[in-house]
């Protein structure tokens, strides 16, 4: 993270009666930096960003946006006068209004260096680099979607504010459209050099997009990480199945004279050979988890190691583009395995699986 952070939030609180408690959330967002805060519906993300743009109050806790102190130790500076700009999931575009009368607004009711005389200069500099220059006079009525996205985001640069804050900016958008979006996003940031904090549910939005992730749950931030480190060292397994790992199944730590092993039913691995095992990991239930991409469908030999070998049922199969996906069942256990296009089984088939016990992450059940 570079030096001076642009956002500073410390301890930030906030309870909706007993229902919801944000409970002293902290977060850094530094110069042109994107950070992700990533968690299930609910968890407290929107009501974390409602506070740091300074439309929703919070009970305790300190902001600072750049240099300045927006909120705690007595102050609380309005909306209008804070150096962000804000998108939110259903743009809020007034559609009494044109193209350009929405995005000129934040000119006209914040605080901001821009001389009125270039305005409208402004307003088209800022549409021609969200390339939907030639709508400016077009009534909102009229705009697509994608369309409306982009007006909504350039009304919250027009300012040229330090910080970007963005509320599921695009879920509403069809899947096509998203993933552009995701690039475009990423490219702007590097051309105007804006910090942002991007609230999703999607976790692969934030690893696409993110510098920095903080998954968020229950009002709490419970881990943070870059990409990388979090898809593929997860502290938790809350994180891990958050992520997206779906191949999981629960197994008991039993201690032998030799050494624990984890009984899992269908499989039996020495603890210690796990690729990663979580910390309060100890004797009794543990969640364990393996990447479909590491399963193997077809007897391979790395050397060395106890490969697990497990013949199962094929119960689902399917081409996902550059791989095609098996779900073969143990029992009460599906593994999903991923494997090359040019394969080809049939529901009800006998297939037999190898992988390592070194690809097996291993966590408390409880976690
Ligand atoms: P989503 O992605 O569904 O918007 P979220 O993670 O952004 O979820 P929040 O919108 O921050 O979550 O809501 C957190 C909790 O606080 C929810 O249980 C919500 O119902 C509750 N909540 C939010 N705003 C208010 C409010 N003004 N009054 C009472 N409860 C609220």
């Amino acid at each position: 993270m570079a030096a001076d952070p642009q956002l500073a939030v410390t301890g930030l609180t906030k309870s909706f009666g007993e229902e919801f408690e944000l409970s002293g959330v902290d977060i850094t967002v530094g110069t042109d930096e994107i950070v992700a805060l990533l968690g299930p519906s609910g968890c407290g993300k929107t009501t974390a960003l409602r506070c740091i743009a300074g439309v929703e109050s919070p009970d305790n806790g300190t902001i600072h946006v750049g240099d300045d102190l927006v909120e705690g130790d007595g102050v609380s500076i309005p909306p209008e006068a804070r150096d962000v700009g804000m998108v939110y999931q259903n743009y809020a575009i007034w559609p009494h209004k044109t193209v350009y009368g929405n995005v000129v607004f934040p000119l006209k009711h914040s605080d901001h260096d821009v001389p009125k005389d270039r305005y409208e200069e402004r307003v088209q500099e800022i549409l021609d680099l969200v390339e939907i220059g030639d709508l400016k006079d077009s009534p909102a009525t009229d705009l697509s979607g994608g369309q409306q996205q982009r007006t909504a985001l350039a009304r919250s640069l027009v300012h040229d504010p330090g910080l970007l804050l963005l509320d599921e900016p695009l879920s509403n958008l069809d899947k096509g459209l998203r993933k552009h979006m995701r690039y475009e996003l990423q490219r702007l940031q590097h051309e105007i050099g804006v910090s942002m904090l991007y609230v999703t549910h999607d976790q692969e939005e934030a690893f696409y997009l993110a510098d920095r992730i903080l998954v968020m749950r229950d009002g709490e931030i419970v881990e943070r990480g870059s990409p990388r480190e979090l898809y593929e060292r997860p502290k938790s397994s809350f994180t891990r199945r958050f992520v997206g790992d779906r191949n999981r199944f629960t197994g008991t730590v039993r201690t032998t004279p030799e050494e624990e092993r984890v009984d899992a039913g269908f499989i039996e691995f020495p603890l210690s050979s796990g690729d990663y095992v979580a910390d309060d990991v100890g004797s009794g239930s543990v969640r364990c988890f393996v990447r479909p991409a590491d399963i193997s469908i077809g007897r391979f030999d790395p050397g060395g190691t106890d490969i697990l070998e497990i013949t199962g049922t094929v119960v689902a199969d399917g081409l996902l583009g550059e791989r095609y996906e098996v779900t073969v069942q143990f029992g009460e256990t599906d593994l999903i395995v991923h494997t090359e296009p040019s394969r080809d089984f049939q529901q009800g088939d006998e297939i037999t699986i190898y992988f390592e016990p070194g690809a097996i992450q291993v966590y408390d059940a409880a976690d």
